[in-house]
This record gives structure tokens, C-alpha cells and sequence, in this order.
């Protein structure tokens, strides 16, 4: 299975901004283990600009332009030697991407990009791929990696995109608000009422919400890829998504697979 996995700074730093080692190392494991099954792995990995604050000793998120792309050069490189230590330890090289929407957009890049990655994915090396935060202005850049990972997987043609979230899934209702609100498991069309159930606000070193990761899963549902909202509390998660074990997380059906 080609799998794409999009993993957010909530599940890879603490709120301080500095590495969650323990979340991390867990999630560089399994993910060596589904390659080492034969599965084909991409990952998406945020967590540049919050690790930048940690690393910079900065207060909080910055808010201009240049301290964020600063912060997420800093962050980067951290986000990348973490990578690397932890993947070499079983035996898994891995290949950074960075990537405004102009890669999408223009055919060219497009197709530099593409055959680049299918040559790291025939070399069994492990895509990372973030945006490039130090030269995307608001004009070209894809914004966040929710979205990011959604023109990825469609772009490598993946079976399955995974978004490790802080949320277990999609909910009935707001469950911050609503003590009643369900998961709900199994959403076979993204409608206009999938997006009325997601609410807006992302965590504090984060950048999307629930509606950035409704708005992937309509982008790659309609390109034939499932995707999965899913709590990257426990990676070991990742077993139960690939094996199919429906329970815990939100699956999208791709259009194909109804
Ligand atoms: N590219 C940003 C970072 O690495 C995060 C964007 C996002 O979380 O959606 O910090």
C-alpha cells in the first residue's frame, strides 16, 4: 500500500515548542515497521516553525512574517536531524522536500517533483515533506499541511492519506462544547454538511483545524484515496488504520471504493 502520512506539531512537540521525544520516537517506529512490511511511506511533517520558537527560546508563536520564517529555519533543521537519528536506528533513510504551491501549480515543477519522488520512493528512502516556510509569501504557498498532504498523496497517487491529529476524528458536534457529541467513524461524501460539523480553531503551535482536514479529505476522496482523521496520541494506531480495523478514527471512503 502506498501510504502518505501527515503528522502535526500538536503530536510532535510539547506546548513548550521542544521535541515530545516520546510521541516521536514512537511514531519514527512504527512507520519504520509499515515500510519494512512492504508499504510505501510519505511523510508530511509540520512542525518547523514550532520547533524554531523552542529552539530560538522565543515566548510564544511569533505573528510577523520574518520571525516565522526564521523560527521555521531554525526548526527545520531540528525537525530533520530528529528524523534522521530516529529512522537511521532501523535501518531508513530519509529525503527532505520542500514545497510551495507553485510546485503544484506549474507543470514543470510539478513534474521535477513527481519523478524526484518516485525515484526516492523506488530507492525505498522515506519523503519528508514540509512547505518551504522561509520563502513562501501568502501569494504562493499552499498555506497548511493538511492541505499539503492532500495534493501529495494525490500527486503520488497514494492509496491512503493518514492526518495524525490531537482529535480522535470528526465529531457530530463540537466535543469541546458539546458533552454528546459522537465519532463519527465512516463518512462515505464530503458535503457542505461535513464541513458545518468541523469546527475552526487548530492548537496553539499548529496552523489547521477541522475544516483544513475535511477540506483534504474532499481533494484526495475525489482522487480515489481514502483518508484517515486519526488521534496521534498512540502512533500504534497507524497499525490498526492500515489493517483496516475500523474503530477509534474517522475513515473518508475514496469515490472508487463505495
Ligand atoms: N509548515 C509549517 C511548519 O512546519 C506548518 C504548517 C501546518 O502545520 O499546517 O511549522
Amino acid at each position: 500500500m502506498k501510504i502518505v502520512i501527515k503528522v502535526g506539531t500538536s503530536t510532535l512537540a510539547h506546548a513548550t515548542g521542544k521535541l515530545n521525544i516520546r510521541k516521536t520516537a514512537e511514531l519514527c517506529r512504527v512507520i519504520s515497521d509499515l515500510k519494512n512490511a512492504g508499504n510505501e511511506v510519505v511523510l508530511v511533517s509540520s512542525g518547523a516553525i514550532g520547533m524554531g520558537v523552542g529552539k530560538l527560546g522565543l515566548q510564544s508563536k511569533p505573528t510577523d512574517i520574518p520571525t516565522k520564517q526564521a523560527a521555521a529555519a531554525v526548526g527545520q533543521c531540528e525537525l530533520m536531524y530528529t528524523y534522521d537519528r530516529l529512522f537511521t536506528e532501523y535501518n531508513h533513510t530519509v529525503a527532505q522536500i520542500l514545497l510551495t504551491g507553485d510546485d503544484f501549480s506549474a507543470e514543470d515543477r510539478h513534474e521535477n517533483f513527481t519523478n524526484t519522488i518516485t525515484r526516492l520512493l523506488e530507492l525505498n528512502a522515506l519523503p519528508i515533506i514540509n512547505e518551504n516556510d522561509t520563502v513562501a509569501t501568502q501569494e504562493i504557498k499552499v498555506g497548511d499541511n493538511d492541505t499539503l498532504s492532500a495534493l501529495v498523496a494525490v500527486s503520488v497517487q497514494a492509496d491512503l492519506l493518514v492526518i495524525l491529529s490531537d482529535v480522535d476524528g470528526l465529531y457530530s458536534a463540537d466535543p469541546h462544547k458539546n458533552a454528546d457529541a459522537k465519532l463519527i467513524e465512516s463518512v462515505y461524501a464530503v458535503t457542505d454538511e461535513t464541513f458545518e460539523k468541523a469546527g475552526g480553531a487548530g492548537s496553539a503551535l499548529g496552523t489547521g483545524g477541522m475544516k483544513t482536514k475535511i477540506k483534504a479529505a474532499k481533494i484526495c476522496t475525489e482522487s480515489g484515496c481514502d483518508v484517515v482523521i486519526a488521534n496521534g496520541e498512540n502512533p500504534e494506531i497507524l497499525y490498526d488504520i492500515v489493517n483496516g480495523n475500523q474503530t477509534g478514527y474517522t475513515r473518508f471512503f475514496a469515490k472508487k471504493s463505495l
